[in-house]
């Protein structure tokens, strides 16, 4: 696919016959000016990939940066959830407004737009990724320094949809131990590097337990193989999240923007080195 393309309406549904070297533009793209699209992406599901989406978006909006997060998880959406975030996106003419986060991060997800937020999406794969590609065509995301992307865990048509049809600047690989029994991991990398994404690197989430009396790390899902893996793949190691009770309790309470953590602070700044190279 050209250059071209990666910016058209029509991209990856598009006929050679009706391609045409110029970009189309939707009138919401024509408003939005997106620097870094980047996608987060995990082999399996309940790692932490949208907690970290969640701190990533939170630590480069702190940075100063314009931020905004597409909730491509369209089947299992949690980040308006760990944002607070329930007020509805607005449509008008142009496209779909997204609403910002009490900090002030552009969130968009199916679920601001569904009238009850436990309404089930029992929609086919077909449905799923045109919408996936409407959150990046019609929607009015402005200017903004960062996009993150939620993907839903896996290799399968969101992914495919994503890589085919958004220009991702790169990607970014969450795993936890048990989830780091070998292949499910390389799978994700494996996908990224079929489609020449750059992957900046990999966070390990849920790699210990630090107790909090004697701070003793307790490897509870057992040995960390992060380092291990990224070097096997031949990526960068972002680094290691502790199992942290105050995260899940700030996330479930819609509080995401308020976790702080040293640890995530140092794989916050390893990944805008990886960025800037
Ligand atoms: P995924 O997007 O990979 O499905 P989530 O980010 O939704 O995973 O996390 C799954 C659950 O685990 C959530 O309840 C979340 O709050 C919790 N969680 C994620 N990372 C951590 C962590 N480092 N410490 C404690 N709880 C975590």
């Amino acid at each position: 696919m050209s250059d071209a393309c990666s910016t058209c309406a029509s991209a990856g549904s598009c006929t050679t016959e009706s391609c045409s070297t110029e970009p189309k533009l939707t009138e919401a793209q024509k408003a939005s000016q997106v620097k870094n699209l980047i996608a987060v992406m995990s082999g399996k599901g309940g790692v932490g990939k949208s907690s970290v989406t969640g701190m990533l978006a939170t630590s480069l909006h702190n940075q100063g940066y314009k931020v905004g997060v597409l909730d491509a998880d369209i089947t299992g959406p949690s980040i308006p959830k760990i944002f607070g975030v329930t007020e509805k996106a607005m449509v008008n003419s142009i496209g779909v407004t997204p609403p910002k986060s009490k900090g002030g991060i552009k969130i968009m997800s199916l679920n601001l737009m569904l009238e009850n937020e436990d309404d089930p999406v029992i929609w086919r794969g077909a449905i799923i990724t045109q919408l996936v590609q409407q959150f990046w065509t019609d929607v009015v995301w402005g200017e903004l320094d960062y996009l993150l992307i939620d993907m839903p865990p896996g290799t399968g048509d969101v992914p495919i949809t994503v890589f085919q049809s958004l220009p991702i600047s790169g990607i970014v690989v969450v795993s936890s131990p048990q989830q780091l029994a070998g292949m499910i991991v390389r799978k994700a990398i494996n996908m990224a590097k079929k489609y020449d994404a750059r992957i900046y690197g990999l966070i390990e989430n849920m790699a210990y337990v630090e107790c909090p009396d004697c701070h003793t790390r307790l490897e509870i899902f057992g040995k960390p193989q992060g380092e291990l893996e990224a070097q096997k793949s031949e990526i960068s190691f972002l680094g290691q999240l502790p199992l942290d009770p105050s995260l899940a309790s700030l996330s479930d309470a819609g509080r995401i923007e308020e976790y702080q953590s040293e640890g995530f602070r140092a794989i916050a700044a390893r990944l805008a080195d990886e960025i800037a190279k």
